[in-house]
């Protein structure tokens, strides 16, 4: 997708300073907020982005996205193999009190994990191993789609009507070994 024109978003400040040994950053502060991106259309506009440092911070991040993921949602989680998606799952799920997040795996051949909490029910799906129109179909993920569902897509970018039909997107990339670069868009 194109980049959005307009002014580039600045970080209002510096994403992670000194943090404490064992203290974890708070990702629910305003700070973490990225300033708006002007005027774009409801797509692409980039909400917020930050930098982990190991996947404890990844999964923090995860909890803080309570607010901005409340269902129903369809969300797309992009990054290459390792990116941290599913870490990232991790603390959505226990954040919604669905999961904890030594439960969450990896749903590369199960495909579909639901996990059920008071406020949503989450669903993590993996299309990593799903090609074509049709297999996708047999996955019938329209019919988890409700007024309380979350639909939590790894590789769902395969797929242009997904791609189309997000509320959300994030996107992880590599920083370096334990750096990952996070990005959300509406
Ligand atoms: P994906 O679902 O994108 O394939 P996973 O979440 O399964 O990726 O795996 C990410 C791996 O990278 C895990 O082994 C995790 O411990 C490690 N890791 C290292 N640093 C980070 C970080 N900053 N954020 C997330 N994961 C990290
Ligand atoms: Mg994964």
């Amino acid at each position: 997708m194109a980049a959005p024109e307009g002014p580039t978003p600045i970080l209002l400040m510096p994403l992670l300073g000194t943090t404490q040994v064992g203290a974890l950053p708070d990702f629910s502060r305003d700070r973490f907020y990225t300033a708006f991106v002007g005027t774009q259309s409801r797509t692409n506009e980039l909400l917020r982005e930050v930098t982990t440092h190991s996947a404890e911070e990844t999964i923090a991040f995860g909890r803080a996205l309570v607010d901005l993921l409340a269902p129903p949602k369809l969300v797309l989680l992009r990054g290459d193999l390792g990116a941290g998606k599913t870490t990232l799952v991790k603390g959505i799920a226990s954040a919604f009190e669905a999961a904890a997040e030594e439960d969450v795996t990896s749903p590369t051949f199960t495909l579909i994990h639901e996990y059920r909490g008071p406020r949503a029910n989450l669903y993590h799906i993996d299309l990593y191993r799903i090609d074509t129109p049709r297999e996708l179909d047999t996955l019938a993920l329209d019919d988890l789609r409700s007024d309380d569902s979350i639909l939590l897509v790894e590789w769902g970018e395969k797929f242009p009507r997904f791609v189309r039909e997000r509320d959300v997107e994030i996107a992880l990339e590599h920083e370096g070994e334990n750096g990952r670069r996070i990005r959300i868009r509406s």
